[in-house]
């Protein structure tokens, strides 16, 4: 047994260095900041090639590497890697983040201390519609004079709770029941730890178009701002084979197939036979997932044969 000692130095990354604690601001009053970490993209490699022996380095890259694990989703090398951020955050995204259960979370108490003297305000120009589309999305803004209305009816609700909350509070009654009635715009602050792996897994689902703009506004500000200086390589890897690329089902597959064989008659009638193209009153029926396929041609720049 060889007993003889290989001194390993603890990894750094300069780029995250000069910020940590460095708070960047997301929507009115919020913000995420690091408070520590533990990897970089260098660990993800290092635990790859434990996985693969020395000398079968197939894949010798490091660049190369952390793109294939990333590719054919291996994940455990990522979870080498992990940081810890300092977030504030409205009550509502909150409650969206705290979903993703693979995390390590301790939040700020309001049975302890007094809720923190913030709500997140929306300007005139923020409120947006809700959409026809997309029961769970919104589309489009008000226009700025009943924008102005709804927000000082907002305006008019945080301070009448905050004073109620007050109110409760010279009475004596406990902080614990006292809060009970503050709206989900107030914010609350945590500290989240997570691992390389599901911190990509919380972006994917969050900076999509199709979460919640709130939320995204935050997995933006992590990914581009944090990330982005953390794991260069892996963030770039993930922007090419996650967020920026596009998965297609078996039929989206056979549709491009006719599509690119300039058999748009074919392509109409296959999807007519999946049942997208239905109609009323001679027009075309929303269908998700005809639409979400409409979206990924529009993204290739090619029309759908129905349009
Ligand atoms: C656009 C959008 C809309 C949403 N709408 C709703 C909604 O209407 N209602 C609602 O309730 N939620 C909704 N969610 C929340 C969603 O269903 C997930 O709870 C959330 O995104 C966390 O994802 P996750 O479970 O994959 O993440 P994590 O909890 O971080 O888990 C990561 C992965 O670990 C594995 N895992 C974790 N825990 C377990 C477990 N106990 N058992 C098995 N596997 C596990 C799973 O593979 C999981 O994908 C929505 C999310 C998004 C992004």
């Amino acid at each position: 047994m060889n007993n003889e000692f290989e001194k390993i130095d603890k990894i750094k990354v300069d780029a995250l260095e000069e910020i940590l604690g460095k708070k960047f601001p997301v929507l009115d009053d919020g913000f995420v900041r690091v408070v520590d970490y533990m990897g970089s993209d260098d660990s993800i490699v290092q635990a790859a090639r434990v996985s693969y022996g020395k000398g079968t380095k197939k894949v010798n890259e490091d660049r190369g590497l952390i793109r294939y694990l990333l590719r054919n989703r291996h994940t455990t090398p990522f979870e080498m890697c992990e940081i810890k951020l300092h977030v504030r955050v409205p009550m509502d995204a909150w409650r969206q983040w705290i979903r993703h259960r693979t995390a390590n979370i301790n939040e700020y108490s309001t049975r302890y201390s007094l809720a923190i003297e913030a709500s997140q305000k929306t300007d005139p120009n923020e409120w947006r519609m809700q959409s026809k589309d997309n029961k769970q999305g919104s589309e489009g803004f008000f226009p700025f004079e009943l924008g102005s209305k709804l927000s000082e009816r907002e305006l008019e609700l945080q301070n009448f709770a905050r004073e109620i909350y007050q109110e409760r509070l010279d009475f004596g009654v406990a902080r614990e029941q006292a809060r009970k009635d503050l709206p989900l715009s107030t914010y609350t602050e945590a500290y989240w730890k997570v691992d390389l792996h599901n911190l990509l897994h919380f972006l994917e689902l969050r900076m999509h178009h199709h979460a919640q703009f709130e939320i995204r506004s935050y997995a933006l500000a992590i990914g581009k701002e944090i990330l982005a200086r953390w794991c260069p390589v892996t963030w770039e890897a993930f922007q090419d084979y996650r967020t920026n690329s596009l998965e297609l089902s078996s039929m989206e597959v056979q549709l491009l197939k006719l599509i690119a064989a300039q058999k748009n008659e074919e392509a109409k009638a296959l999807a007519d036979q999946f049942g997208w193209l239905k109609k009323t009153d001679g027009v075309l029926k929303a269908h998700r997932e005809r639409n979400e396929f409409e979206s990924k041609l529009s993204v290739l720049e090619i029309k759908a044969p129905w349009m």
